[in-house]
């Protein structure tokens, strides 16, 4: 694709990098077919095509963002399909990135809107903020459907998301010790913000397998968000700073093999630091050796010797690949691999390239496309008659879990109940319900 933008305005590091990414765009269309917006209502503004010609627009002739423009970036979910469609490399991520940043910097949301968004970037990423307003969504949880009714959308998504039970104490920096008279490795876990506070179980699976394996697990102080509930709301400047945090806590840790996450979305951010913070002379090095460690955690249990225990048992596991597992970190065959290889029948979802529309804070902020997307994944799954769920993205199974009764678990809770550890708290209170004899497995 042909550009103009003027010297001066490619001295800007991200203007230069945008035309890069502009220039390698070829419009051959052939990322129009995967992108669940444009699937949905077939408008080319909400295909990745028309949002990079939007783009170009707003950037080359240096516009503040238009209403329009704002709609339909809004609309994406950043999950990245038309990344992995591309014939041509188009990196449409840090493209769509810089555009949410100029979004943010030059057009003004309607009042509702910029508090919701302020509300979201100050609660969710802290776990001690969000845990309090968990607690006030379960009191709130039984309106959800008035909520709806009187048009409160995404106040009724946020109570429909909330789960029923209280919030759980995010994980204390420590460390987990390697089982064993040899430690055979030392990682880093990213304990997350979110994650910990709505479903510590699946931190501590990734902890017994690690350490039931040789590995010791370090918490670190001072670690907290990655930073992409917010940078994906276009809040560059607090992206930056939970960046920066995250990376001095890592770097003040010596020996490590890895920096294991058990969030995709996380981990496609921190494998992201590097080119986050190019032009930052104090962090760039370390941002680079932090995101050149990040490793999904099957990516990191696959090169492990992992057998399965005794009474590893063979259920049907429809296996959801997390958008930013499969498109973001192209991590695609190790989740699966791993439950095959520990005896769980493995199933691939229809048409699993599409978002659940999850996508961070996209199922509060656009609720009707994410109903939409999620009623469309839930039938594909519940199609394949499973016995369980599993994905490797808290978000998706947050998500995913508000339309069916099936339960949703993260791979790793699957991977440490068949290496020896407890059966999946949701997985268990499903069979005690379904099964009430084969709760006890
Ligand atoms: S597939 Fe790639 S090159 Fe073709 S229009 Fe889409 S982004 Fe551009
Ligand atoms: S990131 Fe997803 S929703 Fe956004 S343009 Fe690409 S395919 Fe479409």
């Amino acid at each position: 694709m042909q550009t103009s933008f003027t010297l001066a305005q490619l001295a800007d590091p991200d203007i230069a990098a945008s035309e890069k990414i502009l220039r390698a765009c070829v419009h051959c269309g052939f990322c129009i077919a995967t992108c669940p917006t444009y699937l949905l209502d077939g408008n080319e503004l909400d295909s990745p095509r028309g949002r990079i010609y939007l783009i170009k627009d707003m950037l080359e002739n240096d516009r503040p963002a238009t209403a329009e423009v704002a709609l339909h970036i809004d609309r994406c979910l950043s999950c990245l399909a038309c990344m992995t469609t591309c014939p041509s490399g188009v990196h449409y991520m840090h493209l769509v990135d810089h555009a949410r940043v100029h979004i943010e910097h030059t057009y003004r949301r309607p009042r509702g809107e910029r508090l919701l968004r302020a509300m979201l970037a100050k609660l969710m990423p802290y776990p001690r903020r969000f845990q309090l307003a968990l607690a006030a969504a379960i009191l709130g949880k039984p309106f959800a459907p008035l909520a709806q009714a009187v048009g409160l959308k995404r106040l009724a998504a946020m109570l429909r998301l909330a789960p029923w039970r209280g919030p759980y104490r995010p994980l204390a920096p420590q460390i987990f010790p390697a089982a064993g008279p040899r430690i055979k490795g030392r990682v880093a876990l990213l304990a997350g913000c979110v994650n910990d506070v709505l479903a510590p179980q699946i931190n501590a699976a990734a902890i017994r397998v690690l350490t039931r394996s040789g590995v010791e697990v370090v918490v670190a102080e001072g670690a907290g968000c990655c930073g992409s509930l917010v940078h994906h709301i276009g809040r560059k400047e607090e992206a930056l700073s939970q960046a920066r945090a995250n990376i001095d806590a890592w770097a003040a840790l010596e020996g490590l093999d890895a920096i294991v996450i058990t969030t995709s979305g996380c981990g496609t951010t921190v494998k992201d630091y590097g080119f986050m913070l190019r032009t930052d002379p104090a962090y760039a090095e370390r941002a680079g050796k932090v995101a050149g460690l990040a490793r999904d955690i099957s990516e990191y249990l696959a090169a492990l010797p992992l057998a399965a225990d005794q009474s590893a048992p063979g259920l049907v596991v429809a296996y959801h690949a997390a958008c930013s597992l499969q498109h973001g970190q192209r991590v695609t065959r190790q989740p699966k691999e791993l439950l095959v290889k520990l005896g769980f029948q493995v199933k691939d979802v229809p048409d699993g390239h599409l978002c659940c529309g999850s996508a961070g804070t996209y199922n509060i902020l656009q609720p009707d496309i994410a109903r939409r997307l999620r009623e469309r994944k839930v039938g594909t799954i519940e199609g394949l008659r499973p016995d369980v769920i599993a994905a490797g993205n808290i978000g998706c199974m947050t998500q995913i879990a508000a339309g069916t009764k099936l339960p949703a678990v993260h791979t790793v809770e699957l991977i440490d109940w068949a290496t020896g550890g407890p059966c999946p708290p949701a997985l268990r209170e499903h069979r005690s319900t379904m099964h009430p004899s084969a709760a006890a497995g």
